[in-house]
């Protein structure tokens, strides 16, 4: 499996390429700005989008979607209850001071129980509301890896002083749909670096008990 991390747009944005080497299909989740660069990596690896996954409204994380969407013809994935998020775009754009972008269509939900395959690897999707009320995490078994969103970070968690934001639900999606993976399983966090969940589980300072 291919997979490139490439940080986009002015807040850095993790964005993740995920291809198969055998059928040259991918997966791109929050492509967030930058669509020359993940153009480039799709170009260089011979890769023809397949779905758009996009972990949260937020605009750094969503910013490209629509013009990839367009470009590529790949159905876009997010969860409903980020829609209000994803209507207030031209309000995030005034919060970072970006011009506004194109709203992309959501073609599919993305909720608990919803799986896209590619290649012989399942990218499982989990509901993590939290930073946002639509926050989802994406868990891939067959690669041990979970593309975290904004919700869990090294050593950190995400925000929640946003509008939709709340402290108690990330601290128990983190717990019920995150901790129970595997120690070694690799974390894709929305921001910065990967980390691991054990790692995680022994030092991110929001996860000690006491702490809640
Ligand atoms: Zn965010």
């Amino acid at each position: 499996m291919i997979h490139e991390i490439l940080p986009v747009g002015l807040l850095q944005c993790n964005c993740s390429i995920f291809g198969d080497e055998q059928s040259h299909e991918a997966i791109v989740v929050d492509p967030g700005d930058d669509l020359q660069e993940i153009r480039a990596i799709l170009t260089k690896h011979g890769l023809k989008v397949k779905a758009i996954i996009v972990t949260h409204a937020h605009i750094d994380h969503v910013a490209g979607a629509a013009r990839l969407r367009a470009e590529s013809g790949a159905p876009v994935y997010m969860n409903e209850r980020d829609h209000a998020l994803l209507d207030m775009l031209d309000l995030q754009a005034t919060w970072i001071g970006v011009e506004e972008p194109e709203r992309p269509q959501v073609d599919h939900q993305a909720q608990d129980g919803t799986v896209l395959q590619l290649g012989t690897s399942d990218f499982q999707i989990r509901e993590t509301p939290g930073h946002t009320p639509g926050s989802i995490c994406i868990w891939i078994p067959q690669q041990n890896k979970v593309v975290a969103g904004d919700t869990l970070f090294r050593d950190s968690i995400g925000r929640t002083d946003l509008p939709g934001g709340d402290s108690r639900k990330i601290i128990s999606s983190i717990e019920g749909q995150l901790m129970s993976l595997p120690e070694d399983a690799v974390v894709i966090p929305g921001h910065g670096r990967s980390t691991t969940i054990g790692r995680e589980k022994a030092h991110n300072p929001f996860l000690q008990p006491g702490t809640k």
